[in-house]
């Protein structure tokens, strides 16, 4: 397998979630690796995205359990204080923690970390940010995204969610720019933590690609809690005044004027500058490298994986592609990334999670579906005293009783779905559903009980 002429078998780009992966699979099937990485070993999940971020929804969701916690009998004081660096640094503790993990089991692996910027000057060479040369026999880019920020005055006023996590105190008053992952679960997280948050998009409908039923609940509990929403609002620009604050103008709306404003509005390729035309490396409209089922790109020698390649932007799907990719080629089994049936949530405030197609989506691809649903206020709301209910949803094809979708918002739904979704992508019916007895008292008790 190994050959000499080259410095390494495989040089892969960035150790995110996808290139670690890769990376340390490559090296315990035996080939010599190396891994160029120009921030931090992790990547954006680990560093500035899913982990800070799940661990700031649960720092955020204790505003409401200790409100709760007073009809369970606890004395909670009313003037219950926070303290955001408290939070904002023992997150930044455990991302440092896992951090170091991610650097042990490449080291263990025996992959050369090497903590640098590379850059493709062929397509079997990178240069790194000294101007070193390294050669081998494939290149694996792996360099993931970044938010796009839009092209608007006063658009360097704003942050992303790169800066979100290393605020000094949360903003008493946020606009949040977009309608999707990002925009949701931040706007739960700074409104739990105290900001008045405006949330404002082009369109007027959030999340796209999620069941509707399931998000207009998302909007209707967010509105209730006191998260502001404007919809077809196109940005104008953003003006900061001599206090510091910002005046954001948008067309149809008053101007906003507020202490932050963070951009959430998707996340590009980042093969901007990457060297990929020494190679012929052929990318698409957005920037996001083209590939083939094996992960290859128009260039023998490269392949790429994850959010660089903007096929589904989730961590485990860089994982997967990456986990893939190394066994295909070096571990002489051939493998290739399944992307039906793939569950996703939005750690917003509640949760909301989906596998399978949403009810429009069944409807235009069956023509024939059948709809259950369980509409309910857990019991923990209700002793609680919260009015908020929770909503599960089954679609099947109405021919075969398959159930090809659920989705569901609510507590903990992110932790029920992955469960419930081995069964859907087993394709299980209803009726196997049905035939399972419920667990009580449970919220997912609901899943078998659907009307
Ligand atoms: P999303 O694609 O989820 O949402 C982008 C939002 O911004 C949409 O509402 C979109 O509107 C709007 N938008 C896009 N471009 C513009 C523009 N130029 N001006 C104004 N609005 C615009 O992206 P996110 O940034 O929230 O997240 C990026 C990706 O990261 C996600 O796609 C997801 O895959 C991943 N992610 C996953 C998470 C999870 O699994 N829980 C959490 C966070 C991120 P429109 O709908 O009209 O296009």
């Amino acid at each position: 397998m190994t050959d000499p002429q080259y410095d390494y078998d495989l040089f892969v780009i960035g150790a995110g979630s996808g290139g670690t992966r890769a990376s340390r699979v490559a090296a315990a099937h035996g080939a010599r690796v190396a891994v160029a990485e120009e921030y931090r070993v992790g990547g954006t999940c680990v560093i500035r995205g899913c982990v800070p971020k799940k661990l700031l929804v649960y720092g955020a969701h204790f505003a409401e359990d200790l409100k709760d916690a007073k009809r369970f009998g606890w004395q909670v004081p009313d003037d219950c204080a926070f303290s955001w660096p408290t939070l904002r640094d023992n997150v930044m503790e455990e991302v440092d923690r896992i951090n170091g993990a991610y650097t042990n089991t490449l080291n263990n692996n025996g992959v050369e970390i090497i903590l640098s910027r590379a850059v493709v000057s062929g397509p079997n060479e990178v240069t790194l940010a000294d101007g070193t040369k390294k050669t081998a026999k494939r290149i694996l880019i792996a360099v993931g995204a970044h938010p796009l920020v839009p092209d608007v005055p006063g658009a360097e006023h704003g942050i992303t969610s790169n800066e979100a996590f290393h605020l000094d105190a949360v903003p008493k008053r946020i606009l949040i720019l977009g309608g999707g992952y990002i925009a949701n679960e931040f706007a739960g997280i700074f409104h739990q933590l105290g900001a008045h948050v405006i949330l404002m998009n082009r369109t007027d409908q959030i999340l796209r690609g999620y069941d509707r039923q399931i998000v207009d609940r998302l909007l209707q509990i967010s509105i209730t809690k006191g998260i502001e929403f404007r919809f077809n609002a196109a940005l104008q620009g953003i003006d900061k005044g001599e206090d510091g604050c910002l005046t954001v103008r948008m067309g149809g709306y008053e101007p906003a004027v507020v202490d932050a404003v963070m951009f959430a509005t998707g996340r590009l390729p980042n093969t901007r500058g990457l060297g990929l035309d020494s190679a012929g490396v052929q990318l698409d409209s957005l920037g996001a490298i083209v590939v083939d089922a094996d992960n290859r790109s128009s260039c023998e020698s490269i392949y790429a994986i994850g959010d660089v390649t903007n096929r589904i932007q989730l961590t485990p799907i860089a994982i997967r592609e990456g986990q893939a990719f190394a066994d295909t080629l070096y571990g002489n089994k051939p493998t290739s990334v399944d992307y039906a049936c793939v569950p996703s949530a939005v750690f917003s405030h509640p949760p909301l999670a989906g596998v399978g197609m949403t009810e429009a989506e069944a409807r235009n691809a069956l023509g024939s579906v059948r709809v259950y649903s369980s509409d309910f206020r857990p019991m923990k709301n209700v002793l609680a005293g919260r009015n908020e209910r929770s909503l599960y949803k089954m679609v099947c094809d109405a021919e075969t009783d398959r159930v090809v979708g659920l989705h569901m918002i609510g507590p903990d739904c992110a932790e029920i779905l992955q469960a419930a979704a081995i069964a859907v992508k087993a394709g299980l019916t209803k009726a196997d559903f049905d035939a399972t007895v419920a667990l009580h008292p449970s919220m997912a008790e609901e899943l078998v009980l659907m009307r």
